[in-house]
Formats: structure tokens, C-alpha cells, sequence
């Protein structure tokens, strides 16, 4: 039988070339959520899969097609689809609930969902997401969706549109299911098996349904935005005045259901029309039963997950600036076996500097290692050689512009931050204003 060890399909890996795209990604996102008074939180890949069936629900498409589920010796689990149960389980589990309120974590995730892989659409997938527990207040929505809002607007996109709708409570939903009920019923048998369930069960996930059929029977049925009580409607009408407070444009979009069962009244979603059918960059919502139901208090909560493939493929079409990646600022050259041991002694202080330094690893000359550091984009090289060591002075070249400066290397010629050649180096390197730092900058 041949053996396929190639990577499974709607897998991705991600290349140390394009790795810088992931890391501004993620540092933009740490940097968001944390001036908006998040922390990191970070829980198992896999969880029990009874908590995603209590969460997400078993009448929506990830538990009821999408879900990996494992079988190690007698136990089952599930790869976590999403970020929100897991760290709910765990606020729960950690008595986080018992904190300050309301209490505020982020966290940078992969995700597992077996659908068919396209543009967009992985089986594993990475989220950066976050959940506010604690707060029922109208301000609370607006503060979510403002910092999505600032986290697209710091990734320097263009172009995306808010949807927000109010999906209501339990009470005002009682109502709507008895109206979408009615609306369907003549259609039950032209819907799919799916929805042929949903209508028994949680008739509003029709809404949501992919097929066309479904989306076609669908398009005049009754919107829950007519049914909310009023309270869900202040809720909703406060949310929306405090958006235009803060100039964040946005479009009230009744169609807008979700996709997991658990949200209550505000949902929302920052759509783009520019990378094709899977156009949702980042979703939401509150989910103010969603504690009670995993056996917590009543605390009402709320959140937002964005799709990062999804933002690099938008982020690329449209061109937004990354963060430099970091690269060899000084690569020393070197001839000779005294002249590769003081190059091992002098990268070493460098690195405890907090530069990228390096040096031959493969016993080359010194022409294929100029090469070479011309290759991984080396700012400055050293050469090092017998001449060079006996007269005490080297050139440190600047490889973009070929300049040369002459360096004393003095007679205490050691990896110490009071020597000459080290200093001198360290003045030439920031004079230069080397780009390569941008990761390292605040560090050094
Ligand atoms: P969709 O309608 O696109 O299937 P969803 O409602 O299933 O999305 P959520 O569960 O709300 O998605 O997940 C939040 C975000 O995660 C989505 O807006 C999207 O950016 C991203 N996402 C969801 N599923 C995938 C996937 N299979 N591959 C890549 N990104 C995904
Ligand atoms: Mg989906």
C-alpha cells in the first residue's frame, strides 16, 4: 500500500518566508485587545465533546457535519471548532467568574472543522478571538465591536462593511419561531434533510442554511428584528447610537443569524466583498445564556472570532503593509580557524546585544559565504582573516550600498560591550537607522 505522508487536505504550513505575516497579524492583535484591557488566555486543542454539544448546539452545521472527533483508547474528545466553549469551560473551571467582572480574555487559536476546503475554507484554521463574561450593558456591545472594528483599521483595511442585527432573548424568540414555523411548514418538503430537522427543533438555523433551495424558501420569511420585546430593542437601539458616537459606520442586516446557537440579541459581522464567497472576516456576538447553560450563574457575555487566513488573503489583495521581518544584521566572513573563533566570540555579544548575528557553518570560503550572506539579506558583513586579525582592523560593508567603514579591533579584543570594535560596530549599526530592528527595537 503506498504511503501518503503529504499534508491532509484544507491544511496549510506556513512558510518561514511568509511567517512575518502571522506575527503582525498577531502582535497587532495582542497590542488591540491589550489596550482595550484583554489578557491572554490559552486552553487545550481538544476538549469533551459533550461541551461543543451543549455550546455550539446539535442542530447547527459544526456539530452536525463539521465536528473531528477522536477516539484515544476509551475516551472521546473533539478537536475544539471554535474558541468560545473552550474558554468559557475554562473561566468556569478556573472560577475566573468569581473575579473582577467583567472578566476580558483573548486568545490566538487553530481551529478544527471538517468542511470542504476552498478559498477561505480550511479544516484546520486559525482564530483570534476574545469573550467578555459580566456585563449585560448595551456599552459592552459597542465596546466589542469598536475594538474589532480598531483591530481592522490597525491591520490597515479597507473596505468592510459592519453588519449588525439583534437576534433577541429567549422570550421575544418564542414568538419569531412560532411565525418562522408558519412560514415554512408549507415548504417542509422541498427543504433539506437538515432543515427538515431544524424546523422541529430551531426553526431560526433555517436562515442560515447554505443550500440554495433552502436560501431561496427562505428569502421572504419573517425577520426576528420584528419581533424583539422591548427590551431587546432598547438594548439594540443603544448599541447602534453608541456606534454613531463613535463614528463606526454600519448597516443593520436582519439576515444575520449566526452560525452557533448560543447568541442572544447583538450579533454582527464585518464582511468584505473582495475575496470571494467566504467574505466574513471576523464574527460575533452575545451569548447571554451560554454560562447557565454550561452549568455557571446567569453571567451574560459576549464576543468576537476573526478567521486570520482570512484576513492575510484580504490583507494581501489589498496590499496592507507587514511588519519588517527580522533579518542577519551582521554576518562575519571569516578565513582561517583563529579568525572563526574570534567571530563565534564576537557574534555572541552581539546576540546578548539583541542583534542577529552570524557566521560560517559549513566550512565554506569566503566567496560562497559572502554569498550566502547576501542570499539571507545580511545588512552588514565582517571579514575576518589572518590580515585582518594581525593588523587589528577590519571593514564592516553595508551590503546595500557596498560603503565600507573601518574598524578598530582593538587588543582587548573580547566579546564585551566596553570594547572599541563592538561599540564602533553598535554606532555604524544604529546610525544607519538599520530597518531590521523593527521587531527588536524597544528590546534592545
Ligand atoms: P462561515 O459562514 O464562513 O462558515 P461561520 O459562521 O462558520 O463562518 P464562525 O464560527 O463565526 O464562522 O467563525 C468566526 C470566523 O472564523 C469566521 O468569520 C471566519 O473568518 C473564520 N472561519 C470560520 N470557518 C472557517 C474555515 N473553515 N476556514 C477558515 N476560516 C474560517
Ligand atoms: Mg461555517
Amino acid at each position: 500500500m503506498a504511503i501518503n505522508i503529504k499534508r491532509p487536505n484544507g491544511t496549510e504550513d506556513v512558510l518561514p518566508k511568509d511567517v512575518y505575516k502571522w506575527h503582525t497579524i498577531e502582535k497587532i492583535a495582542r497590542d488591540t485587545a491589550e489596550s482595550f484591557g484583554f489578557s491572554e488566555i490559552r486552553i487545550p486543542t481538544f476538549e469533551n465533546t459533550d461541551l461543543f454539544l451543549r455550546s455550539v448546539g446539535e442542530t447547527t452545521d459544526v456539530v452536525q457535519k463539521e465536528m473531528y472527533t477522536v477516539k484515544a483508547k476509551e475516551t472521546e474528545f473533539t478537536l475544539r471548532p471554535e474558541g468560545t466553549a473552550g474558554t468559557i469551560r475554562a473561566m468556569l473551571q478556573n472560577g475566573l467568574l468569581n473575579e473582577a467582572l467583567p472578566q476580558k480574555v483573548y486568545y490566538i487559536l487553530s481551529c478544527f472543522r471538517h468542511e470542504r476546503p476552498q478559498a477561505g475554507r480550511l479544516r484546520e484554521f486559525h482564530q483570534f478571538g476574545l469573550e467578555m463574561a459580566g456585563s449585560a450593558a448595551p456599552t459592552a456591545d459597542a465596546e466589542v465591536i469598536s475594538l474589532a472594528k480598531n483591530l481592522l483599521d490597525r491591520l490597515g483595511l479597507k473596505n468592510i462593511e459592519l453588519h449588525i442585527n439583534s437576534i433577541g432573548c429567549p422570550t421575544c424568540r418564542a414568538e419569531y419561531h412560532k411565525a418562522l414555523k408558519a412560514y415554512f411548514e408549507p415548504h417542509r418538503e422541498e427543504l433539506c434533510d437538515t432543515c427538515k430537522e431544524r424546523l422541529v427543533k430551531n426553526p431560526m438555523r433555517l436562515l442560515d442554511c447554505k443550500s440554495p433551495i433552502c436560501k431561496e424558501i427562505g428569502k421572504d420569511a419573517p425577520l426576528i428584528i420584528d419581533y424583539l420585546c422591548d427590551e431587546c430593542k432598547e438594548h439594540f437601539e443603544s448599541v447602534k447610537k453608541y456606534l454613531t458616537n463613535w463614528s463606526i459606520d454600519y448597516i443593520v442586516d436582519p439576515k444575520i443569524v449566526r452560525g452557533l446557537d448560543y447568541y442572544t440579541k447583538t450579533v454582527f459581522e464585518f464582511i468584505t466583498n473582495e475575496i470571494g464567497a467566504q467574505g466574513t472576516v471576523c464574527a460575533g456576538g452575545r451569548y447571554d445564556g451560554l454560562i447557565e447553560q454550561l452549568g455557571g450563574q446567569h453571567v451574560p457575555a459576549l464576543g468576537f472570532a476573526t478567521g486570520i487566513e482570512r484576513l492575510l488573503l484580504v490583507m494581501d489583495k489589498q496590499g496592507c503593509d507587514y511588519l519588517t521581518p527580522k533579518k542577519c544584521d551582521i554576518y562575519f566572513a571569516t578565513m582561517g580557524d583563529a579568525a572563526l573563533e574570534k567571530a563565534m566570540e564576537l557574534t555572541k555579544g552581539l546576540r546578548e546585544y539583541g542583534y542577529c548575528a552570524e557566521y560560517d557553518l559549513m566550512g565554506r570560503g569566503i566567496k560562497p559565504q559572502m554569498k550566502y550572506a547576501n542570499k539571507i539579506g545580511a545588512v552588514y558583513t565582517l571579514v575576518l582573516g589572518d590580515n585582518e586579525l594581525q593588523e587589528g582592523k577590519a571593514k564592516l560593508k553595508e551590503m546595500e550600498s557596498g560603503k565600507e567603514t573601518e574598524i578598530l579591533l582593538n587588543d582587548k579584543f573580547t566579546a564585551n560591550f566596553e570594547n572599541e570594535f563592538f561599540n564602533k560596530v553598535l554606532d555604524v549599526m544604529d546610525a544607519e537607522g538599520s530597518p531590521m530592528f523593527a521587531f527588536t527595537g524597544e528590546d534592545k
